[in-house]
């Protein structure tokens, strides 16, 4: 219900850090996995997860650590540079999306953000 953070763990991206569904790792860390997205929306699609059982943005921000809310930031700079869709390692740019809840048709309840890149992605926002 509301205030909660239930946190499923038979979701598949449980199943993926569990090492029981395999995955196309981009790079790991200490508390982040990087991995291709099976159902590639762009040349680059890759899916960013912490490896704590966080269900969503407002869940991961409110109790992850520090040292886990700085990784996955970082994680997020250093896929963007080994993909080359940053600006700063020679490409075009890229886009960001976590999808939350009902309203942002969350499908796997497992925070994750999307890193979509290597093609016009077109204006989502007015
Ligand atoms: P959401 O709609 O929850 O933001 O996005 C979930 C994403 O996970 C989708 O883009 C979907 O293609 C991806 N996905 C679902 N199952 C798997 C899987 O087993 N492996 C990988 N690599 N991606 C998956």
């Amino acid at each position: 219900g509301p205030m909660s953070y239930a946190y499923d763990d038979q979701n598949i991206f449980a199943k993926i850090l569990r090492g029981e569904i395999p995955n196309r790792t981009v790079l790991e860390t200490e508390h982040c996995l990087a991995f291709h997205d099976i159902a590639p929306q762009a040349p680059v699609h890759v899916l960013v997860i912490p490896k704590g059982p966080y269900v969503n943005a407002d869940h991961f921000g409110a109790e992850a650590s520090a040292g886990e809310l700085a990784d996955f930031q970082r994680t997020i700079a250093r896929v963007a540079a080994e993909t080359g869709v940053a600006e700063s390692a020679g490409g075009e740019g890229y886009r960001l999306i976590a999808n939350s809840g009902v309203n942002g048709v969350q499908e796997v309840p497992h925070y994750h953000v999307h890193m979509l890149g290597g093609r016009g992605l077109g204006r989502m926002l007015a």
